[in-house]
């Protein structure tokens, strides 16, 4: 089959490799894609969020699948429409992808199916908001209830700073909730309506600071498998959070498509719920694509066509690494333009890959920078140090003056094997 890859950076770099590698790939598109992902797709200056184009171009070229890489066509309605013409679609309804796109949904339906989360209030204007902290304790979490892009949360330690969190949200609505104590871990599910499979769990880092510090970030480095999601808790937290969120998604008519990645909390009492994402994380994307073997693309149709189990995920035991080198300035205005070199170099050193997150092709062939997060350097190991000593060896091996990027990718878990 042909297929149509949408979005434009490290995640579908990762997925455009997994595709191109699929023995049941036949011609792959992007849009738009990057230099990178221009390495197994034919790129089209395509918007992937417009759904009349992204159809159009997918009935041009007789696509079979299309593979959603971002949350913004989700959103957007990019699934609804391919679904619409008959074009099978890795990705959910934009219904569906409420489940990121509004806080308040994903909790109201906790409340309401017992899934395990912190206990909240949705209110819905400042005074409401200032009331309500009174019902909690310290720390407390502030949440914008829509798409702010990792920007709308604040844990704040003192009351004052709680209420400066609620008025800098201008009276919109928000969610405020109870402090999770415990440490996270991503969990990945492949769903379809009220079925589910978990794919592969994952830790990342979002801060953009050694030792967890500083601003946050789309993720400076991540690894995977995630050990601290031991098998018992990857099965309590399919059956008490992921089961369950299906179920009733099915239930209420707006079944879910796609890969449900789980933002949880393990805390002392099990697995609990902070948030979902409705695609696949970014830099998490890039250490798990390189661990499934087997046919990609048969996978993601599967899914997609509704006949999820039929082809069964096949995760290597090896570990992944994952480092972001990102442009200074990153997470706030980042330069741009900067020249690479290198990624050759990289890849030579075993178990390495370098995908492209925001890259550009200067007319001369030069490589350049052309945003916050530039590469993802994922290598693949047997245990996660080794995986983390080639993935700094491939680092070393590139040269971009204008990057940075963090030494201690996988801390707290080498701290643990060690
Ligand atoms: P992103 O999608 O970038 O992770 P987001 O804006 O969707 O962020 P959340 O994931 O809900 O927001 O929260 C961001 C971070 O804040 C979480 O990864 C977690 O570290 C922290 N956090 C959120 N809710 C809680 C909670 N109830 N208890 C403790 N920490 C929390």
């Amino acid at each position: 089959i042909n297929i149509l890859l949408l979005g434009s950076g490290g995640r579908e770099d990762a997925l455009g490799q997994g595709l191109r590698q699929s023995p049941s790939c036949g011609e792959l598109f992007a849009a738009p894609g990057n230099p990178g992902i221009a390495r197994w797709a034919e790129c089209l200056a395509i918007d992937p969020a417009d759904p009349d184009k992204v159809v159009a171009a997918a009935q041009e070229r007789n696509i079979g699948l299309v593979v959603v890489g971002p949350e913004a066509p989700l959103v957007a309605g990019v699934a609804d429409a391919c679904r619409k013409v008959g074009i099978p679609v890795f990705g959910p309804s934009a219904a569906a992808a409420m489940l990121e796109g509004s806080k308040g949904f994903t909790k109201d339906l906790c409340a309401a199916e017992g899934i395990p989360t912190a206990r909240f209030v949705r209110l819905a204007d400042t005074e409401a908001a200032l009331d309500g902290l009174n019902d909690f304790g310290l720390p407390v979490v502030i949440k914008a209830d829509g798409l702010a892009a990792g920007k709308g949360v604040t844990v704040a330690m003192t009351r004052d700073e709680a209420e400066e969190a609620v008025r800098a949200l201008g009276g919109a609505p928000l969610v405020i909730e109870e402090f999770l104590e415990g440490e996270e871990a991503s969990l990945f599910a492949l769903v379809d309506g009220s079925k589910a499979i978990a794919l592969a769990s994952a830790q990342d880092h979002k801060r953009v600071g050694e030792g967890d510090t500083g601003p946050n970030t789309g993720g400076m480095g991540a690894y995977s498998p995630a050990p601290v999601l031991t098998p018992e808790l990857e099965a309590r937290a399919m059956a008490e959070i992921v089961m369950p969120t299906a179920i009733a998604m099915a239930r209420a008519g707006t079944p879910f498509s796609g890969v449900l990645y789980a933002g949880l909390m393990l805390t002392a009492e099990g697995p609990k719920l902070i948030e979902y994402n409705v695609r696949f994380g970014d830099p998490e994307c890039e250490g798990i694509v390189p661990r499934l073997k087997g046919d990609l693309a048969a996978l993601l149709l599967s899914v997609a066509q509704g006949r999820l189990g039929e082809v069964q995920p096949e995760l290597s035991a090896q570990h992944s690494m994952t480092v972001i080198i990102a442009a200074e300035g990153y997470p706030g205005t980042p330069r741009k333009g900067g020249l690479i070199d290198g990624i050759e170099a990289a890849e030579r050193v075993p178990g390495v890959t370098v995908f492209h997150a925001g890259t550009a092709r200067h007319g001369s062939g030069a490589l350049l920078s052309a945003a916050g997060r530039v590469l993802a350097v994922t290598a693949l190991g047997d245990t996660l140090a080794e995986a983390r000593a080639r993935a700094y060896q491939g680092v070393d091996a590139i040269e971009f003056a204008d990057g940075f990027h963090r030494r201690d990718i996988g801390w707290r878990e080498l701290e643990r094997t060690r």
